[in-house]
């Protein structure tokens, strides 16, 4: 579905403000071995790195928008 390398996050619960930010985002994994002040999302949705649970597989509500943007990029 996704050709390009990804990873999967969320925002970890101590963090998160609403249901949206619960959801599984779908980031495109940084290139160049550094980790940007923030990540972006496929669909916008933007995290700060420490805030950030990685999850090997998705947990819970998937993204839409994420979910749409990666089937697109596709
Ligand atoms: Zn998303």
């Amino acid at each position: 579905m996704i050709s390009q390398p990804h990873f999967i996050a969320r925002v970890r619960v101590e963090h998160a403000r609403g249901e949206r930010d619960r959801s599984c985002h779908f980031f495109p994994l940084p290139t160049g071995g550094t980790t940007p002040p923030v990540l972006r999302a496929y669909c916008g949705f933007t995290i700060q790195p420490g805030q950030a649970e990685s999850l090997d597989a998705p947990t819970g509500m998937p993204c839409l928008g994420c979910l749409m943007a990666a089937a697109l990029s596709s």
